[in-house]
């Protein structure tokens, strides 16, 4: 029987009626935009409206991958976005509620991803059937808003209140098993012998047979079964994940809105009084919330940055290549067993590139390399996160090796070797003569030229497959790679390496060769600031922390000494000598090279103090490995001494008066953060950064920049 009212909704099995979310061509993860909710709405109506029709089955669609991701946040902001809806388009609320007051049952039929207000479709329909692939999850906090179409009210019904906190809180997805488990789906297809529609097909006609369609609307259970005193427990609930949340004016506007409109669910005495709740509480967030803007800023930026060379359309890969980036196997190599080096060898094995070669020219370099790799899957083990047999498997993928010509095979190598010129050209030269031509070569140097790098593969033997991988320490952590082209490097290169950067789930953003490229080039103003303001007396010498918790509370991840005592003082001061900006330490000659300002406290910190951080549990702060495993910062008395001896010093020879009054914490902010959006605004008028926003991912993935701040650089 045919009661199909569009394409894409059709009548299969006698009476059951098909509606296929995805309108002619597949649209990918199916976002819920104007033209779908209109069609979902309408196949609705005429499925109600034809007698013949006795159930309904919603699906993603027969040929799509994913059910919903939700509402398309594209239309976020404009005058009637897409969770509204005005006359013509019925918003997504209407939506969830026809479905649940259908009068024929609804089967949710669920492949791939459901999330958000795709989700929320799924939880207004009477009955949900999914298959493995299936993950559901609410994740609206992450872009600042709150379910708005009924989520926080029907998913604390289904699963109660302390799960439903979990779930809309963390945004994070649950997989099918969960799901299963917490009630959330009624079946799950995991054998291949039907599809999930089938099965949805299967529960239509029960579903019709059984009727009592009552039982099954969400918007009639109550969450409070013991009444008052389960009141009372569930705001106790609330008042204990609330304490545990980000403050509001700390990125934590959004979750502290979900838990009162999940308060509505049960402390409200109709379904309706709390959905008026929720949608109040929605539009309050969208229409004002700053902090709801940065944070849909920061999704749209991070997209933006992962998208390169136009997609890779029209690029032609050598065949190798092509295989690599589809299989991860035929072979990829890291030179440099040390920090970086064994952790992005880690990071290509937890994402199943294989066989990954380790090069070190020490062996003793290379058993610690390997043998931290081991320790670090054993973790991955410990914390569930992969099963013993995953472990042995990679740890078969990994073959260290102190002979380069090992490599001969590879399709990728990454380079991480000591932080010197000479002898990463003499590398990136005498690995041209061992791979084959098409070979990926990449460099994570982090501040060495790489055009001077390239140009040591001669000639004749592609440059153009040259360019920086600029990984962040721990690599096998931290989620920022820089892109980083050399003026020889093909957009096929930049294309490949995007892909491998995500591949081994890691943020990649493009950017030019500078001293520094872009994280670092703008750091080191910043960093050189929070010594500045010593210099000038605006904070006193016991200033390190109050200039780190002036940062900290406005929202970065960690304070700039902090940062720096983590990355190791002396590696800041390596970097300054190999710019000539230090002073000789024989001659007592300062650097060549110095801007105008330069101050010498950081650089004496390591030389007259040996205060190289964090690893050796003394740099701008002390550090105890009884207190917080030696990671806990402690305020140094012969740090405050070192500044205020140093500063007076400074002052007493510049004739500087000490200032009135110290600065406030607002003006510390202001004064740190102005020099790194100035050196942000010479990076894009000079093209090393393609776009703002990209700056903004580079300072959100590499240097803990607050997402719901929103733009570093506010043009
Ligand atoms: P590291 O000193 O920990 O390790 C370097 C390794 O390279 C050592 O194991 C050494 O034995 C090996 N090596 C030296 N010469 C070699 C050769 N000829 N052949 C094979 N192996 C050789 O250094 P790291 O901190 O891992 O830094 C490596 C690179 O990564 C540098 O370019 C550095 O600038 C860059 N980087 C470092 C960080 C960081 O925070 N450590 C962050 C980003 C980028």
């Amino acid at each position: 029987m045919n009661t199909s009212t569009s394409t894409s909704s059709s009548a299969s099995k006698d009476n059951i009626c098909i509606i296929e979310i995805s309108v002619g061509k597949n649209k990918g993860v199916n976002p819920l935009g104007k033209s779908t909710r209109r069609h979902i709405f309408s196949s609705l109506q005429s499925a109600l409206s034809n007698p013949a029709v006795t159930a309904i089955v919603l699906t993603g669609g027969y040929k799509s991958k994913h059910f919903s991701a939700g509402a398309d946040i594209a239309e976020f902001g404009k005058s009637d976005s897409n969770v509204g809806g005005d006359e013509e388009v019925p918003s997504l609320t209407s939506i969830c509620n026809a479905i649940e007051q259908s009068t024929k049952p609804v089967v949710c039929a669920i492949r791939g991803v459901a999330l958000g207000g795709g989700f929320e479709i799924v939880l207004s329909s009477h009955y949900r059937v999914a298959d493995k692939s299936s993950k559901f999850g609410l994740p609206e906090v992450n872009i600042g808003l709150i379910p708005g179409a009924g989520g926080t009210q029907r998913l604390p019904r289904l699963i109660g209140v302390k799960r439903a906190c979990d779930i809309i809180l963390s945004g994070r997805m649950m997989n099918v098993k969960e799901a299963l488990d917490l009630g959330v789906i009624d079946a799950a297809v995991v054998n291949n012998k039907e599809s999930v529609e089938e099965c949805a097909i299967r529960w239509a006609e029960y579903a019709a047979a059984l009727g009592n369609i009552k039982s099954r609307q969400l918007c009639h259970a109550v969450v409070n079964k013991g009444g008052s005193a389960d009141i009372a427990k569930n705001h106790k609930i609330c008042d204990a994940i609330a304490k545990k949340l980000p403050p509001k004016h700390k990125g934590g506007i959004a979750a502290h809105s979900a838990i009162s409109a999940i308060r509505a669910s049960f402390s409200k005495p109709s379904f309706e009084e709390g959905m008026a709740v929720e949608e109040e509480l929605f539009w309050d967030l969208l229409l004002t919330s700053q902090q709801g803007r940065g944070l849909r800023h920061a999704f749209f930026a991070d997209r933006l940055a992962r998208n390169t060379s136009g997609g890779g359309k029209n690029l032609k890969f050598p065949p190798r290549i092509e295989s690599l980036l589809k299989t991860k196997v035929g072979g990829v190599g890291v030179i440099g067993a040390g920090t970086m080096g064994s952790g992005i060898a880690l990071s290509l094995l937890r994402a199943n590139y294989s066989p990954v070669y380790l090069v070190d020219n020490s062996e003793e370099g290379l058993k610690r390399g390997a043998s931290l790799i081991k320790s670090l899957l054993q973790t991955d083990v410990s914390k569930k996160r992969i099963t013993t047999e995953q472990a042995s498997k990679i740890s078969e993928s990994l073959i260290p090796t102190t002979n380069m010509q090992d490599l001969s095979a590879c399709v990728l190598v990454i380079e991480a070797v000591f932080e010197k010129l000479s002898l990463k050209q003499s590398i990136f030269s005498k690995l041209s003569s061992i791979v084959s031509d098409d070979t990926l070569l990449l460099s994570n140097t982090s501040t060495l030229d790489l055009n001077a790098i390239a140009s040591s593969i001669p000639p004749n033997k592609n440059r153009a497959r040259c360019a920086g991988m600029h990984f962040f320490s721990p690599a096998h952590v931290m989620k920022l790679v820089e892109i980083v082209t050399s003026s020889y490097t093909s957009p096929e290169t930049i294309y490949a390496v995007q892909t491998v950067t995500q591949q081994i789930r890691k943020v990649g953003v493009v950017v030019g060769n500078c001293d520094g490229f872009v994280g670092n080039r703008m750091v080191f103003p910043y960093t050189s600031e929070m010594v500045f303001l010593f210099e000038e007396n605006l904070v006193s010498e016991k200033g390190v922390k109050e200039i780190d918790d002036a940062l900290m509370e406005f929202g970065m991840a960690i304070g700039p000494f902090i940062m720096s005592d983590l990355a190791g003082n002396d590696i800041g001061y390596a970097i300054r000598r190999e710019k000539g900006l230090v002073r000789d330490p024989k001659t007592g000659l300062p650097g060549p090279n110095r801007p105008g300002r330069y101050t010498e406290l950081a650089d004496e910190l390591v030389t007259k103090y040996g205060r190289v951080g964090q690893k050796a549990l003394k740099g701008w702060y002390d550090y105890d490995r009884k207190i917080g495993k030696g990671r806990a910062p402690i305020p140094s008395k012969e740090v405050e001494q070192h500044i205020a001896k140093y500063a007076s010093a400074f002052r007493k020879k510049n004739m500087l008066p000490s200032p009135p009054k110290k600065l406030s914490k607002e003006e510390i902010v202001n004064r740190i953060l102005f020099p790194l959006v100035n050196e942000g605004f010479k990076i894009l008028e000079e093209n090393i950064a393609q776009r703002p926003s990209d700056i903004d991912v580079i300072y959100l993935y590499g240097y803990g920049w607050p997402n719901w701040r929103g733009k570093l650089l506010k043009v």
